[in-house]
């Protein structure tokens, strides 16, 4: 760190992402990114004339992607909102209503305290219960920003409607933003609940259930008065917030939107084998709606089980963090992938003493 940088951002704590090994090959499951590739649209949709077009700016209004996604989630383009990568429509929302501090879970997206410490605001860590599930009422009458991941990460548990209607009424005068980057893999999306609520800011991400991670696309649906809001932060940062490829691979993608439904039904078919096989090994797994699983046993630490992995050439993820450090978060692949995790596991346990 430079002598340079100011000192509230010399103490910030930035975010960690998940390894991305450029060394040796891994079986990935440490990010949750699909083991599909896009759709052949996408790859089709990118091509030599789109690239030659990087010369120009991309569309400021991405008007094509925000037709394209009010058709596929029966809205209007106003009530629809596009950024690069769905951490960027967080980053604005704890920017815009994020002054009167911002309630947020103790075990749940790393980003959202992140965001707290880099804009100095206050946050308000409400707990989970003892088994991992949201503490609804701890969320009610917070008069401040609300941030719930539905379903959660990395615990994979979601919340059913009711409840987030519930948190929708008692935070009338508050935004409450519904983290939605897990939701097609088994949850309820909020998104129908946005003609209802002024006050709900549905967020997603084409990274997880579209195999778009590297190209940074996330988008928002809400009542049109909040997504002005999120193009006034977004005009007063970066205009061009969505690259002109990303663009294109987003409308495509979209246009073959039941090819990456299929993909969602195959991860969620390769949780449910994961999690069976994890159950008869005497894991303890929590109950997943997400397309990874967290899982712990008595019979290994979560940190040694997470390098022993390693070093067998499967990457998960592990976090040093209270009440989950025995945990590790293993994202579903194909089920080729788990069958190798699985095998692996195997081992490791066999090799205890
Ligand atoms: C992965 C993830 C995101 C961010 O994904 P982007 O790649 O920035 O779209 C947001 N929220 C949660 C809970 C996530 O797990």
């Amino acid at each position: 760190m430079s002598k340079f940088l100011s000192e509230k951002l010399s103490a910030l704590k930035e975010y960690t992402p998940g390894e991305q090994p450029q060394d040796k090959k891994y079986i990935k499951l440490n990010t949750n990114e699909s083991p599909f590739p896009p759709s052949q649209g996408v790859i089709d949709g990118v091509n030599g004339k789109k690239v030659a077009d990087l010369r120009l700016y991309s569309d400021p209004e991405c008007k094509l992607l925000k037709e394209q996604l009010a058709t596929v989630y029966s809205t209007t383009p106003d009530r629809v909102f596009l950024s690069n990568g769905s951490d960027e429509v967080l980053n604005f929302a704890f920017m815009a209503y994020g002054s009167n501090g911002v309630a947020f879970a103790d075990i749940t997206y790393g980003f959202y305290s992140v965001f707290c410490d880099l804009y100095g605001l206050k946050a308000d860590v409400v707990r989970l219960n003892e088994d991992f599930s949201l503490n609804v009422d701890g969320f009610c009458g917070k008069n401040k920003l609300v941030v719930i991941a539905n379903p959660n990460a990395p615990t994979g548990m979601d919340i059913p409607l009711s409840d987030v209607e519930k948190i929708l009424q008692s935070n009338s005068k508050n935004v409450v933003v519904i983290d939605e980057a897990y939701v097609d893999f088994g949850g309820t999306s909020a998104v129908e609940l946005t003609k209802k609520y002024k006050n709900l800011l549905c967020v997603q991400t084409f990274s997880k259930s579209r195999s778009m991670a590297g190209a940074r696309l996330g988008f928002a649906i809400a009542d049109k008065e909040i997504i002005a809001d999120l193009e006034k932060i977004k005009y007063s940062t970066n205009p061009y917030n969505v690259n002109s490829l990303t663009q294109v691979a987003g409308l495509c993608a979209l246009k073959e939107n039941d090819y990456y439904m299929q993909n969602a039904k195959r991860i969620i078919q390769n949780r449910e084998w994961t999690n069976d096989q994890l159950l008869s090994l005497g894991f303890e797994v929590l109950p997943s709606k997400a397309n990874f699983i967290f899982a712990k046993t008595d019979k290994i630490s979560g940190k040694d089980l997470y390098i022993k992995l390693k070093e067998k050439g499967v990457l998960v993820r592990h976090f040093d963090k209270p009440r989950i450090s025995e945990f590790n978060r293993i994202t579903v692949g194909s089920l080729e992938q788990m069958q190798v995790f699985i095998e692996k596991v195997k081992e490791i346990l066999g090799e205890l003493k």
